[in-house]
């Protein structure tokens, strides 16, 4: 119920104001968003990657409805890519694009373009892309330009969220030789159709499509804060002899800083989802309505690390 009504939040403008002009909002921001600007995402990854963590960068916005928009953020993308490879930051460090932001919503060719457009600055740069997944209406769109994508550039990632029913299918599809797939739980607001509804069927759903990822033959990447899951997957590890550099953890920024640096310092590749930009109120609300403990949590996050 809360949280159906903070996702639907995060789609008003007016709560947006609201909570834009708040007295704590800038310090919660401050704290999951690495800053504002190209240089502030910059200095966050140098932290990152001296601390032997990997990272990926996403520029925040979606669901953009206007061509120039999308143009603007695919310009944003090939600046960071060009200024990550002068600063030796590849390939420890890649990108995350979310497609909407593209111009996905209005013109799917256009955000393949665009899309395209990043992958091959990221080729460039000596790193590469993994495509954010939204909400179920985008799943095939998203899944298709992927397949484009990766003709002429394998290793784009995918995401794929172990909420909606379709993904034990689509973590078959693609967990073939050199396919890059994130497996996170899912953070939009679906219905019973396509989507499970409760944490444990989630959970359970999230432990089957790993089972596959791990025992198949591409490069998982386990997206979760869950000790529970976090704990599996280190078994699965194990089970499936799987090394550091056949599958890696990832976490979002400010989130579990103690737990992503105590995987790393066990010999894990732990990537770092690093969000930057104005645009941070949806990606903030998204981590909001993940489970009603986090508003707790985000109250509690000015003053922990833990
Ligand atoms: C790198 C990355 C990329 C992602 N990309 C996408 C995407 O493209 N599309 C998409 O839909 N979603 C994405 N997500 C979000 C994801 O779908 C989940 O909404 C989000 O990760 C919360 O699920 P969880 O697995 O962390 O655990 P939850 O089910 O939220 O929590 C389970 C347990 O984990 C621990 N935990 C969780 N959060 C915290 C916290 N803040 N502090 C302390 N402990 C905590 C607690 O013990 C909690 O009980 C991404 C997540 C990550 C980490």
């Amino acid at each position: 119920m809360l949280r159906s009504v903070i996702l639907a939040a995060s789609r008003s403008s007016q709560v947006e104001r609201l909570v834009a002009t708040a007295p704590y909002t800038r310090d919660v921001v401050r704290r999951f968003v690495a800053g504002a600007a190209t240089d502030d995402a910059l200095r966050a990854t140098r932290g990152l990657v001296d601390d032997g963590l990997a990272v990926t960068l996403d520029h925040l916005g979606e669901d953009t409805v206007r061509p120039e928009q999308a143009t603007a953020t695919r310009d944003e993308y090939l600046k960071l890519l060009k200024m990550l490879g002068d600063a030796g930051l590849t390939p420890a460090a890649e990108v995350s694009v979310k497609l909407s932001a593209l111009g996905q919503m209005f013109d799917e060719q256009l955000a393949y373009d665009n899309a395209r457009a990043i992958c091959a600055a990221a080729d460039a740069a000596g790193t590469t892309v993994t495509l954010d997944m939204e909400d179920h209406t985008t799943t095939d769109s998203t899944l298709e330009v992927l397949s484009r994508l990766r003709k002429d550039f394998p290793s784009t990632g995918a995401v794929l969220q172990a909420y909606l029913r379709r993904t034990e299918s689509d973590c078959r599809e693609l967990s073939s030789a050199g396919s890059r797939v994130r497996l996170c739980k899912g953070a939009y607001k679906e219905p019973e159709s396509v989507a499970y509804q409760s944490a444990r069927e989630v959970d359970k759903s999230y432990v089957r499509c790993m089972n596959i990822l791990m025992s198949g033959d591409g490069y998982p990447m386990l997206a979760t804060h869950d000790p529970r899951m976090i704990a599996i997957g280190e078994d699965r590890a194990r089970w499936f002899d799987r090394g550091p550099e056949r599958f890696e953890f990832q976490m979002l920024y400010g989130i579990r800083p103690e737990e992503q640096a105590r995987l790393a310092s066990e010999g894990y590749t732990v990537r770092t989802y690093v969000p930057y930009g104005d645009e941070w109120y949806g990606y903030l609300m998204r981590r909001l309505a993940e489970r009603p403990a986090n508003l707790v949590f985000f109250g509690r996050a000015l003053i922990s690390k833990k």
